[in-house]
């Protein structure tokens, strides 16, 4: 199976994308983590997107599809893998057809996670004070000045990936808003249906 979570930061796509692959056993291919891995380690990649990353704008293409493009090729991706946080941009999804198309795959399933923006700054408020409560460590980006540049990339970068999935009619939508189980049982569904 191979599936894309979209929405806005904040809508929950990582928190269900890590639900989903424990169920299916898949691996769930997030970009916000590859970079911040080399960010983390300091390699070439990670010292050019860490002042990207901390702003809350978006790494560039480039950069990105060939992280996705090596992380595909790998032995546990052969048999599907769920994209967090990737494609981005149109340029990026046109990218992620090339490289799919190469290949012979195709993906089974584009599910959106439709929140109500407004909401969203008082969840990530939540969410790092939640992390901190357990004792861990906040995302640099997790803060209102970079979440608000985050939240702007995605409506005037990512939003009208909907529009070029909707296209094609492949995109599907659940309500972000409701409980996570909620949530994860409305995907599990589309996934039946489509998958
Ligand atoms: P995330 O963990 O998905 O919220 O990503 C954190 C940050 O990593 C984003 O704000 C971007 O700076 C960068 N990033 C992650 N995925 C991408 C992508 N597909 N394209 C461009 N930048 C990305």
């Amino acid at each position: 199976m191979r599936l894309i979570l979209l929405g806005p930061p904040g809508a929950g796509k990582g928190t269900q994308s890590t639900r989903i692959t424990q169920k299916f056993g898949i691996p769930q291919l997030s970009t916000g983590d590859m970079l911040r891995a080399a960010v983390k380690a300091g390699t070439p990649i990670g010292l050019q997107a860490k002042a990207v990353m901390e702003s809350g704008q978006l790494v560039s293409d480039s950069i990105v599809v060939g992280i996705v493009a090596d992380r595909i090729a790998e032995p546990d991706a052969q048999k599907g893998f769920i994209l967090d946080g990737f494609p981005r941009t149109v340029a990026q999804a046109e990218a992620l057809d090339v490289m799919l198309a190469e290949r012979n795959l195709s993906l089974d399933s584009i599910i959106e996670l439709k929140v109500d923006e407004n909401a969203l700054l008082e969840r990530i408020r939540k969410r790092a004070e939640e992390t901190l409560a357990a004792g861990g460590t906040v995302r640099a980006d997790d803060n209102p000045d970079a979440f608000v540049i985050r939240l702007k990339a995605y409506q005037e970068q990512t939003a009208p990936l909907s529009a070029y999935y909707a296209k094609k009619g492949q995109l599907r939508t659940v309500d972000g808003m409701a409980s996570m189980d909620k949530v994860t049982d409305d995907i599990l569904a589309v996934l039946h249906q489509t998958a």
